[in-house]
């Protein structure tokens, strides 16, 4: 294992980042683990030990995985480690009704314990191959590296990682940027491309045509999987991976929908990210202008601050492994400059209670605590050949998690604001929003018996980096079967 990634040198990328130098020492010290775990099984053979001593994955692969073993894989990781596992099945099939798998990460993984999410993804599009392979090197990192890399040990503590490595399936068996969309034989002229149809600000003109946009804001299943993964989870940071280019975007998708409310602190996790992986960090409209993909759609929704990550030089598929390892790993061409650390960087992020708001109260022991908003998000207007222009669409959005109040009977939730922020798309058309221009909305928050009872109900409202204590005298009494009858 080359030192390099220690030098200060590496810091000249983006040299005003020289702060970052801890976590890339960190990282050569836990990449050793992996490493060398996967090769202690070794004989004393000289090239074994050659081979231990080449930059590795976590998993130690060395050639990209088809769907079978991405299926297979996900199903042993969580079988081998089942407090720390936990295999989930999207609730909807594929356009020809393939499943889509993901897993979720964290400590006591089986518990509603209200931890943030980091929600991470690749394949939209099916083409893009290696998106899916670090997306499934990082779920085996945090596996491999719990309870001996403190750092990581520590992030499986705070937060929840949820992985789902192909989201779109169908397209990816037959190696095609688009899913099936609603062709029976899935004809290549009516595919949807998948990171076209989220529903905020869909159908603009920017980017994607009246097909590959697909028939409707978020009308397809591998679209609504994602959005309900995002919807009943307090996803944090999102992160959808795709190849290639070397850039971390953020919102917007056009220049005329304006910077987002939360700019700068976008701008700032974009900077700790970018300077671990040494790629451009901008906003999305500034390198081509597109709407209908995953990252507005879910920052506008809850908050949570969503990247799309460009990742590799290569777009090729083939013979690109050996880059697939040596982005992740800071090896090789990429020294220094690493995917795995730009991903704990998120990570650390999205654990951090700076970064999101914080609900801690207490109610009792068993009792079902949800919080649940609902608001309008809109398409964009759409301008058709005729010149006639379709009015946007409204988008009923319902966001709801679920806590189970421990034995102790307090909770700390860690969620996103309950103030939203204000969308450029609206009923009347793009209008840009820009920093600081929120909606001071509330979070409902409903105390029940695990019958689904409700005992009582508060609103509560938060802002980033907030913490607001709730009082839910009611249900405990009420709960204990003490209150008033009614
Ligand atoms: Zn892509």
């Amino acid at each position: 294992m080359s030192s390099g990634g220690t030098s200060p040198s590496t810091a000249s990328v983006l040299g005003k980042r020289v702060l970052t130098l801890t976590l890339g020492v960190g990282f050569l010290g836990g990449l050793g683990i992996p490493a060398a775990g996967a090769g202690a099984a070794a004989t004393a053979d000289p090239q074994a030990i050659v081979q231990q001593q080449a930059p590795s994955l976590p998993s130690g692969r060395t050639t990209y995985r088809t769907i079978t073993d991405y299926n297979d894989e996900m199903l042993a990781l969580s079988a081998r480690h089942p407090g720390l596992v936990k295999h989930i099945t999207l609730p909807h099939k594929t356009r020809q009704g393939r499943e889509v798998y993901g897993i979720e990460v964290t400590h006591d993984v089986g518990a509603a314990d209200g931890k943030p999410v980091l929600l991470m993804m690749g394949v939209h599009h099916g083409n893009e191959w290696p998106s899916g392979e670090h997306t499934m090197e990082f779920a085996y990192d945090l596996i491999d590296n719990d309870g001996k890399d403190p750092q990581v040990t520590r992030l499986l503590d705070k937060a929840r990682v949820v992985f789902v490595p192909v989201v779109n399936v169908d397209g990816f068996v037959i190696n095609r940027r688009t899913s099936c969309g609603l062709s029976p034989t899935c004809a290549s002229s009516a595919g949807v491309d998948i990171n076209r149809n989220y529903p905020f600000g869909w159908g603009s003109n920017a980017g994607s045509n009246a097909t590959t946009r697909g028939p409707g804001p978020g009308s397809e299943p591998e679209v609504q999987n994602v959005m309900d993964l995002t919807k009943n989870n307090q996803v944090t940071v999102l992160i959808t991976n795709h190849t290639s280019g070397h850039t971390v975007l953020r919102p917007p998708l056009e220049k005329r929908a304006g910077d987002t409310p939360d700019e700068a602190v976008y701008a700032a996790l974009t900077d700790a990210i970018t300077a671990e992986n040494g790629y451009t960090g901008m906003k999305s409209g500034f390198d081509y202008e597109t709407t209908g993909e995953t990252p507005d759609w879910s920052y506008y929704a809850t908050r949570g601050l969503g990247f799309t990550f460009e990742i590799m030089k290569t777009q090729s598929t083939s013979n690109t492994y050996s880059e697939v390892i040596e982005d992740y790993t800071g090896t090789g061409r990429y020294e220094g400059k690493s995917n795995r650390e730009a991903f704990m960087a998120a990570l650390e992020y999205a654990a951090d209670p700076a970064g999101h708001s914080v609900i801690t109260g207490k109610a009792p022991k068993g009792a079902v605590l949800k919080i649940a908003k609902d608001f309008d998000l809109w398409t964009a207007p759409i301008r058709q050949a005729n010149n006639v222009v379709d009015p946007p669409q409204r988008i009923p959005t319902h966001l709801q998690s679920t806590l189970v109040t421990p034995a102790n009977g307090k909770f700390a939730w860690h969620v996103n604001p309950s103030v939203r922020p204000a969308p450029a798309y609206t009923e009347t058309g793009v209008v840009a929003t820009g920093p600081g221009n929120f909606i001071k909305e509330s979070w409902t928050l409903t105390c029940a018996r695990p019958t689904g009872e409700v005992l009582e109900t508060v609103h509560v409202t938060v802002d980033r980096g907030e913490q607001v204590d709730v009082r839910l005298q009611e249900c405990k009494t009420r709960f204990n079967g003490n209150g008033p009858k009614n």
